[in-house]
C-alpha cells in the first residue's frame, strides 16, 4: 500500500487570472523543500497538489511537517492510494483507516467523484467503504451527523485516494508573492512572531540585526541567527544585516539626555533600516512592536521613530496582547530560543526614565548634538551580512 500526501490550497484557489502563477510557485517550492526528504513526486492536478515518495527511502513524516510549514498550502492529508476500482477502494480501505479510528467510537464515510465516469455515485462509494470499516471494527458505528471520525474517499482523475482528513496547514500565501521585507530583528518574542506573520502574506524576508559589542555578546547575535534559521523553516532562507551600534550609543550615552537614549537610538535604527532596505530592495520594513507594551511603543514614542521611515513600517502585533504573540511563538517554534537570557542593545543603557510622552521638535532638538548623517554612514559601513540557508 501507498502512503501520499495531499496537499490543499487556500486563499490562493480565490485568485483569478494569476492562479496558475500562484499554483506553479507553490509547486516549486515544495519540491524544493521536498529534496531534503528523499525522492518524490509532486504535481499539481485539480488544484490539488499531491506529493508522492518515489522510492522507499523518501521520508514522509518528515515531508509532511515541511508541508505544513509551506504557506499557501491550507491542509495536509495523508491518504493511501487505491486504484479507481471498488474491489481495490474497499480493500486498502480496510488496510489503512483503522489506525485512524483507534480510540473512537463513531464515524462516517465522505466520498467525492471528481470523476463522474466511476461507475459508482457518492453515496454508493460511502456506504461501501462504511460497511467494509464495520467489517474490520466491529465495535464502531456509524454516525452521519455527529462523527468522531470522517473517513474520506476521494475518486479524481489518476487514482482513487483514502484518507482520514485533513491537518490544518500554514494557510496564507506564497512567499515571493508578496513582495520583500526588511524584519527588524531582535533577539525578542516579538519580531520572529512579526516576521513570520508577514511572511504568511507572501512577504520574503531579509532581517536586520543591530547589536552593541561588547556591551552585547557573540551569544546575542548567535541567538538571533538561531532564530532567524527557525522563521525560515517556514519562511525559505533569510540574508540576515548585522549592524554595530556600539558608537552610536556611546556618544548618545556622553552627549544626550538620558530620558531620550531610546528614543534617539530607535531613530537610528529606522534610518539605518531605509539604508539597508534601499540597498536590499525591499519595500517595507517589519518590526515586532505592540502598542503600549513598553515606553518606546506609545503612540507619542512610535511617531517620533515612524517620522524618519522611507517605507511603510508593518507592525503586524501591534494589537496583539504579550499572551497572544507568545502563542504563536510557540506554535513557529521560536519562544523557547526567545527567552534565552541574553541582552539587546536596546537595554544596554536604558534611561531610567524614559520619555513615554515624546514630542518631535523636542527629540529633534536633542537629535542634533550628533551628527546624525554621519553616525548613521559610519553604521552602515559595519554592516555584515550572514546567509541563512533554511533547514526544513
Ligand atoms: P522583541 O520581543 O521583538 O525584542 P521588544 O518587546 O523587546 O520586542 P523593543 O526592544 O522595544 O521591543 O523593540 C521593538 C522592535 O524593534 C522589535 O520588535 C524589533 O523589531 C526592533 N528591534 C529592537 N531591538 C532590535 C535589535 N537589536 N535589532 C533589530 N531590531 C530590533
Ligand atoms: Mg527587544
Amino acid at each position: 500500500m501507498k502512503e501520499i500526501l495531499l496537499c490543499k490550497y487556500g486563499e490562493i484557489v480565490l485568485k483569478g487570472g494569476n492562479r496558475r502563477y500562484f499554483e506553479d510557485t507553490l509547486v516549486r517550492e515544495m519540491r524544493y523543500r521536498a529534496a531534503n526528504f528523499g525522492n518524490f513526486q509532486i504535481t499539481n492536478v485539480q488544484s490539488t497538489m499531491t506529493i508522492e515518495p518515489a522510492d522507499d527511502f523518501a521520508d514522509l513524516d518528515g515531508m509532511f511537517d515541511a508541508a505544513r510549514r509551506l504557506f499557501g498550502i491550507a491542509a495536509v492529508g495523508r491518504a493511501a492510494v487505491a486504484e479507481k476500482n471498488m474491489d481495490s477502494i474497499l480493500e486498502v480501505a480496510k488496510a489503512y483507516l483503522p489506525t485512524f479510528l483507534e480510540g473512537k467510537k463513531t464515524f462516517k464515510v465522505e466520498a467525492k467523484r471528481s470523476d463522474k465516469t466511476f461507475p459508482l455515485s457518492s453515496p454508493e462509494i460511502s456506504a461501501a467503504v462504511g460497511g467494509a470499516v464495520l467489517s474490520v471494527c466491529p465495535r464502531l458505528k456509524v454516525d452521519v451527523h455527529h462523527p468522531d471520525v470522517t473517513l474520506r474517499v476521494e475518486v479524481r482523475d489518476r487514482a482513487a485516494y483514502v484518507h482520514a482528513g485533513q491537518f490544518k496547514g500554514a494557510g496564507g500565501l506564497p512567499v515571493g508573492t508578496n513582495g520583500k521585507g526588511l524584519l527588524l530583528l531582535s533577539g525578542g518574542i516579538d519580531s520572529p512572531v512579526a516576521g513570520w506573520m508577514m511572511a504568511k502574506r507572501g512577504v520574503r524576508l531579509e532581517a536586520l540585526y543591530f547589536e552593541s559589542m561588547p556591551y552585547t555578546s557573540e551569544q546575542a547575535r548567535q541567538k538571533v541567527l538561531d532564530l532567524a534559521a527557525l522563521v525560515a523553516r517556514w519562511s525559505g532562507s533569510i540574508m540576515v544585516h548585522v549592524i554595530s551600534l556600539t558608537h552610536i550609543q556611546e556618544e548618545l550615552v556622553r552627549n544626550c539626555e538620558e530620558e531620550y537614549f531610546t528614543l534617539l537610538l530607535r531613530r537610528y535604527m529606522m534610518q539605518l533600516a531605509n539604508m539597508v532596505a534601499k540597498k536590499q530592495d525591499c519595500q517595507a520594513l517589519i518590526t515586532g512592536e505592540s502598542l503600549g507594551q513598553v515606553a518606546s511603543q506609545t503612540m507619542h514614542a512610535l511617531n517620533v521613530t515612524n517620522a524618519l521611515a522611507e517605507y511603510p513600517v508593518f507592525r503586524p502585533v501591534i494589537g496583539m496582547d504579550k499572551e497572544e504573540i507568545v502563542q504563536l511563538a510557540r506554535h513557529i517554534g521560536t519562544f523557547e530560543t526567545s527567552i534565552l537570557p541574553f541582552e539587546d542593545c536596546c537595554t544596554v543603557f536604558t534611561p531610567r526614565h524614559p520619555k513615554t510622552r515624546p514630542q518631535l521638535d523636542k527629540v529633534m532638538e536633542e537629535e542634533k548634538k550628533l551628527p546624525f548623517e554621519e553616525l548613521c554612514r559610519e553604521a552602515f559601513e559595519t554592516a555584515q551580512s550572514i546567509y541563512i540557508k533554511a533547514k526544513f
